[in-house]
């Protein structure tokens, strides 16, 4: 027998769980998804090397139809929790260069919206509603469908309590619930992000150019291309130039508390030259945690050397110096890169 709970006990449990807005859409198929992604790889707007367009083209068949995910799907529960935070993001000094991380990359907010994600996905359960194991959906098509906010012209959802400044979650169920309308909203004449973005990669309003977004850049492995490489500035993971300079971002007052800090020694804002050169107990003791700062990874390294460069603080020069003897050609080619940067820092 199907249990009988209704929408606002739903969003009640949704709110307990730390999820600021609940809303519902329908389970019917996402029918421009599959267009949408063809178009744009056909466009060259995918990096190859991220996965293979046939392996993106057997996810998207599948994300298209939640009922591949629940066969007797009923509903979809959307939830949005809001992660801004007000650290500084950015601690670099004379003398002291600092990363810049994405504030959704300051804090556990992925973790976060997983572990919250799953205790109401069990709670449902035990009051007898079948939840999916794996909500395989397109999250954002998901969120507009259910009224959560609209597509801003950077591609990301624009709420209006929030910004976007949002962790995106669902839930499809066996339930039937009242669904939300999609909110009669966008970004009018605004151009903000598309002029903040220091690649240029928002190339149309909703459409993004991955190869050349600083958010796939900083996680990609191998080169960086040259005429990128100053526009990273000192991001080490991923980018918040569309998110400052959107007006609904500048208005969210809103510090979240509970998210927990990855922040023993100032992670939000990592000082550079020690992660040039860690020693295996200390990535123990800070870092062992954290996937998305490892150290040890040929690509984070890569970036605190763009980064150094971009800084130009002389500091680095001598472990600048010491990278261009790695025994890993990535790192010294974009030291030799970072040395000529801030030489040419120092005579002009
Ligand atoms: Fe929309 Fe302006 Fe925000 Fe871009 S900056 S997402 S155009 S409101």
């Amino acid at each position: 027998m199907t249990p009988i709970i209704n929408k606002e006990e739903i969003i009640k449990i949704g709110n307990r769980f730390g999820f600021e807005i609940v809303k519902i859409c329908s389970p019917k198929q996402f029918t421009d998804y599959e267009k949408i992604v063809k178009e744009r790889i056909r466009a060259g707007l995918y990096p190859e090397e991220l996965i293979s367009y046939e392996e993106i083209l057997k996810d998207v068949e599948t994300y298209a139809n939640p009922y591949n995910s629940l066969p007797d799907a009923k509903s979809i529960i959307c939830m949005a929790f809001c992660y801004y935070t007000m650290e500084q993001t950015d601690l670099t000094k004379p003398g002291e260069p600092h990363g810049v991380l994405a504030r959704a990359y300051q804090r556990d907010v992925y973790g976060e919206k997983h572990r919250r994600e799953k205790q109401y996905a069990e709670l449902l359960h035990k009051k007898g509603i079948k939840v999916a194991k794996r909500n395989l959906i397109p999250r954002k098509m998901a969120a507009i469908r259910a009224g959560i906010g609209w597509q801003g012209k950077n591609s990301l959802i624009i709420t209006e309590e929030f910004g976007s400044w949002i962790a995106l979650s669902n839930l499809i169920v066996n339930i039937e619930l009242e669904p939300d309308n999609p909110l009669s909203k966008d970004c009018g004449s605004c151009q903000s992000c598309i002029r903040a973005c220091p690649t240029s990669a928002i190339q149309a309003p909703g459409v993004i150019n991955v190869n050349k977004c600083i958010d796939y850049l900083t996680c990609k492995t191998g080169v960086i291309p040259q005429k990128l490489r100053d526009k990273m500035g000192n991001r080490l993971v991923s980018c918040d130039c569309c998110q400052e300079a959107c007006p609904y971002n500048k208005a969210v007052k809103f510090i979240k508390k509970d998210i927990p800090s990855i922040d023993p020694v100032y992670r939000h804002s990592p000082a550079l030259l020690p992660l040039l050169s860690i020693t295996e107990d200390d990535f123990r003791k800070y870092y062992l945690d954290c996937e998305f700062l490892d150290p040890r990874s040929e690509s984070l390294q890569r970036n605190v050397i763009i980064a150094l460069g971009n800084i130009g603080d002389p500091i680095a020069i001598p472990i600048l110096q010491k990278c261009l003897k790695s025994t890993k050609s990535i790192l010294r080619e974009h030291a030799k890169w970072a040395l000529e940067y801030i030489f040419n820092f120092k005579t002009n």
